[in-house]
This record gives structure tokens, sequence and C-alpha cells, in this order.
């Protein structure tokens, strides 16, 4: 695909998504890296049920690093894999404390170096915490792109870097959420709603599966 068609489709997802930004919940950066870590296999929807009430218990690097593993994990049961979830927010949130002076790193390279933060929640940490460029794909961008046919790949980072391509590095953010909305709330990974889809005309799936 060339940049002239990806922004023709980039400005179709803008006039239907009107807010593409994270429907996460959160007050400070520190708390949205809590939540993103929550998010991973588990909807927005429950990581805000969750954090609602866990931030307004702890909220802060140091009030989690002395947190006993066994209460986080009670407190964010719901959000599933609790147990690693709980044992690496802990663990970052000690070296947020003893490395960062409590502050939450705004550096890829450092933000991925925290225990349960990957490539994904570092970059999104970047775009949506810190306004600096980045491309976190994750299942609903990667699955969108590829059947609309921004990207080609199995490889999420390939995704990452063809859409890296495609894109100028001050729409990356933007691009980011309106391929999570899309995915969310129309492209879905079950039964896309193809037949009303306003990229219909554009979309490799779309035309694989009309002919
Ligand atoms: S036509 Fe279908 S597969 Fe293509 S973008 Fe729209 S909903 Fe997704």
């Amino acid at each position: 695909m060339n940049k002239k068609t990806a922004y023709e489709i980039f400005d179709i997802l803008k006039d239907l998504i009107k807010y593409p930004k994270t429907e996460l919940i959160y007050s400070t950066d520190f708390e949205l890296l809590v939540a993103v870590i929550l998010s991973a296999q588990c909807t927005d929807k429950r990581v805000n049920l969750v954090t609602k009430d866990l931030f307004k218990k702890y909220n802060t690097p140091i009030q989690f690093a002395g947190l006993k593993q066994e209460e986080l994990e009670n407190l964010i049961h719901p959000c599933g894999f609790y147990k690693n979830k709980a044992k690496n927010i802990i663990e970052a949130s000690k070296v947020i404390v003893e490395k960062y002076n409590g502050c939450v790193p705004q550096d890829f390279d450092e933000l991925v170096k925290l225990p349960g933060v990957g490539r994904k929640t570092a970059s999104v940490m970047l775009i949506v915490a810190y306004n600096l460029p980045a491309m976190p794909v994750d299942t609903h961008v990667f699955r969108v792109s590829n059947r609309i046919g921004l990207a080609k790949t199995n490889n999420v980072l390939e995704c990452e870097n063809q859409l890296k391509k495609l894109y100028n590095k001050d729409d990356w953010g933007n691009l980011h959420h309106l391929l999570i909305l899309f995915g969310r709330y129309y492209c879905k990974a079950i039964k896309p709603q193809c037949e009303n889809c306003v990229l219909k005309n554009y979309c490799s799936y779309f035309s694989k599966n009309n002919k």
C-alpha cells in the first residue's frame, strides 16, 4: 500500500471515530502503567472497574512497592493472570522507587527494563502519558491492519515497522487509537461488520471474501 492510500484510510477513520483516545481511566502516569499491565488479556472495561477501587486505596509506586503480593492478587483478581500481574506491578514499583526516584521513566529503553513491561506497554506509555512517538501493536491493531492491508505479516514487530513506514511519526499515536477502537467496535475479531464498513473499498480482506 502507498502512503496516499494509507492516509485516505486514516482520514476515513478520523471521521468515523471522533475521540481516538485510550479507554483506560487513570490520573497519573504511574496509574496508567498499572492499568496497562492489568489490561493484558483483559478488557479495558474490566480494568477500569478494578482500578476504580484499587487506586482509591493505593496509587503511588511507594505504596505498591510495599504491598504483599497476596493482597494485590486479591485486589486485581478479576483481570486474570493476577499472580503474574501482581508480582510484576510490585517489582516494577520497587524499581521505580529505587532506581528512578519514584518517577516512571519516560524512555523506551528504560521502560522495557521494568518487570512486566514489554514493547507494547512501553509504547503505550510513550504515546498516551508522554505524547512521544511510538506505534504500539496490540491484538486489534495487528488484526485490523493486516485485514485492511496496511500491513502484511504474521509478526508483531514487522507490523509495527510497516505501519511506521506508512505514516508520519506525529500520526502514530492517533493511528494506534483509531485502529484499536475500529477493531473493538467495527472490525471485530469474530464477525467483522464488512457489509456496512466505511473501509470496504480499501480492504484486502473484503475484496478477497467478496469475489
Ligand atoms: S471490510 Fe470488514 S475486514 Fe475490512 S476493515 Fe471493514 S470490517 Fe474490517
